[in-house]
């Protein structure tokens, strides 16, 4: 086979492995065949690794740097259409317009500045990608998301904003137990009447399933070892 033919089968692979770990663990968690999106994580991946993913059929990716996915995916866009691209990574207010433009969910809204910058840039560009507040649900000093505390406060502003919030999202802690952590934002998300639940990596994406995560964000287990840098 040549290169290109197997780097296509170990990606089919790959997906095919992982949506049946998705489909298993939704059957597992009573919960509704088809509930739980996957979102394909190709930060750091060039078109050639992606488009192996594309070609078994996934339509939703994410990415975790506005500039980075604009070199990648308007070319990408331009033959299959169908694409959805959702931001899972933090956003600074400067490249808020241009995560508008490209995105179709922004899964980082963590601050009020950021709220009304981003409803300036909807109605600017007539585009509404769907909002996910992003929790710093460890409590982390370094880590990207609001403080719990500042949760509802954040969330009403967004609501009278006119953002279409649909969820919340979180990175637990990393080298501990994740499962509190998905309860949680889950708790959270019901507390709030909100239905989205973006939760779970390559590692722990089936404890996230468990406790009610409709989205989950698998980077490694599809496309391999990142290298280092992010
Ligand atoms: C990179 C990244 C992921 C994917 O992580 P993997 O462990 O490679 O599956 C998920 N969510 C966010 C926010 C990320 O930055």
């Amino acid at each position: 086979m040549s290169e290109d033919s197997n780097q296509t089968t170990a990606a089919a692979e790959r997906l095919a492995a992982v949506r049946e770990t998705i489909a298993r663990t939704e059957r597992m968690a009573g919960r509704a065949a088809g509930s739980v999106a996957l979102i394909a994580i190709s930060k750091t991946h060039e078109a050639d690794a992606i488009l192996p993913l594309i070609d078994a059929g996934q339509r939703l990716f994410g990415e975790n740097r506005v500039q980075e996915a604009q070199a990648k995916w308007p070319a990408l866009r331009e033959t299959h259409s169908d694409i959805a691209l959702h931001l899972v990574g933090q956003l600074q207010s400067n490249k808020a317009e241009d995560a508008v433009a490209l995105f179709d969910a922004i899964h980082s809204v963590d601050r009020p500045s950021l709220v009304s910058t981003l409803a300036r840039a909807m109605d600017k560009t007539g585009r509404r990608p769907e909002c996910f507040i992003q929790v710093n649900i460890g409590e982390e000093e370094q880590k990207g998301g609001c403080a719990i505390a500042e949760l509802p406060a954040l969330l009403a502003e967004a609501r009278a904003a006119d953002l279409p919030v649909v969820g919340l999202m979180a990175v637990p802690p990393a080298d501990v137990e994740p499962a509190p952590y998905f309860a949680l934002l889950d708790k959270f998300a019901r507390d709030h009447g909100l239905p989205g639940r973006s939760m779970g990596m390559s590692g722990d994406y089936e404890t996230a399933i468990m406790l009610g995560a409709t989205h989950v964000r698998v980077g490694t287990a599809l496309f391999g070892v990142r290298p280092k840098i992010e």
